[in-house]
């Protein structure tokens, strides 16, 4: 930057550099970034002002490698002035002003090279809205809640555990803002205030509400069926919170010597997400579905199967992932036969690896499923 900016825009200028790092920015790198606008680019910050200069140049600009000794040494000689110790005579230079001249400037991006993904990104660059204050308070609420300190970012990132179905995530993140539509999103909505109390219970229906006290057939039902499932694993059933759901991505169960049990760990995840996730759908069903009877609700054998025929999907497709035309994406097999040991129905019937089984077929027995009936 320092060396283009210095020199005359009509004398010629080479760069010379010991790697290739430099001809590669500009001449594999640039053409690509500036299609996409520079959105997302790393040292755009950089690297724009600096191809901007060059444009500008009406002499000869080239780019070399060092390849033989005399300039090999004329590198040498350069980094040593370099590094002596400046005389009192030098001043200090000002660093590169990085003019932009729009002139020589490229702006936007190609549409025939746009994506949806790289648009939307565009879009969050130039955008700079401050948090919703309920994005802040769970964020808070989430933060207090871990015992090791957590960051925004990891609190964000964990909200897309890969152990998470895709529609949970989405949940989660609605969650996370605010925006799942109940309680105190309807009472802000003239003509609609009245959605935001429970048909069933009467009180205010918060998403703690839903999740963790209303009485209609669901919620209790799921909590009580998710803890047999985990008591089953050897596991105690701690009191649960909203937080809990929040940090669920960040939450890990260590073992007695105090390291972290994969297998275990990857079971609350699967667990607690697809339970919330059933009371959430369950309660739509309800308040959506069936607005017209206040006083309608689902049957227990209906949750019950409802809970059941989702862990089941997901331990299938966790046999699925498991094998080996996956390649680099397959789920290693001694984490999926850790998540699931000590919860499947007649499991000593099961081979000791079961992730070969082909259980699922009807008509064999036994067949490969979640146990979630009480020992
Ligand atoms: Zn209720």
């Amino acid at each position: 930057m320092c060396a283009a900016e210095r020199t005359p825009l009509d004398a010629p200028l080479n760069f010379l550099s010991t790697d290739s790092v430099l001809p590669t920015l500009i001449f594999d790198k640039t053409p690509l970034w500036e299609e996409k606008g520079w959105i997302g680019a790393p040292l755009a910050k950089y690297l724009r002002p600096f191809i901007n200069h060059l444009r500008r140049r009406c002499a000869p600009t080239t780019f070399g490698r060092i390849t033989g000794e005399d300039e090999r040494q004329t590198l040498e000689k350069a980094r040593q002035d370099a590094s002596m110790a400046r005389p009192q005579t030098f001043h200090k230079a000002n660093p590169p002003a990085r003019v932009i001249d729009p002139h020589f400037e490229l702006t936007g991006a190609k549409l025939s090279s746009l994506t949806q993904a790289i648009a939307y990104r565009g879009i969050l660059e130039r955008r700079d809205t401050p948090n919703r204050r309920q994005t802040e308070e769970n964020l808070a609420t989430a933060q207090a809640h871990m015992k090791t300190s957590q960051t925004r970012c990891s609190i964000w990132m964990s909200a897309r555990h890969k152990d998470f179905s895709r529609a949970f995530a989405v949940f989660l993140w609605k969650l996370m803002h605010g925006g799942l539509k109940c309680g105190a999103y309807w009472s802000k909505i003239q003509g609609y205030e009245e959605r935001a109390m429970c048909s069933h219970c009467g009180a205010v229906e918060s998403i703690q509400h839903i999740l963790f006290e209303c009485n209609a057939t669901g919620q209790s039902l799921i909590w009580s069926l998710a803890r047999t499932i985990w008591e089953k694993k050897g596991m105690e059933w701690p009191s649960l919170s909203l937080a809990d759901v929040l940090t669920l991505g960040l939450t890990a169960w260590p073992s007695q010597k105090g390291r972290v049990r994969p297998g275990a760990t990857r079971l609350w995840r699967v667990l607690i997400s697809e339970a919330v996730h059933t009371i959430w759908k369950l309660r739509c069903d309800r308040v959506v579905g069936h607005a017209e009877d206040e006083q309608w609700e689902h049957n227990k054998t209906f949750v019950w199967n409802k809970l059941q025929y989702t862990l089941n999907n997901r331990l299938a497709l966790d046999v699925e992932s498991v094998q080996r035309k996956y390649g680099g994406s397959a789920l290693k097999r001694d984490l999926v036969l850790a998540t699931w040991n000590k919860v499947l129905r007649d499991e000593p019937a099961l081979p000791r690896d079961w992730t070969m089984y082909r259980g699922f077929l009807v008509g064999r027995t036994p067949a490969l499923r979640v146990d979630l009936e009480p020992d």
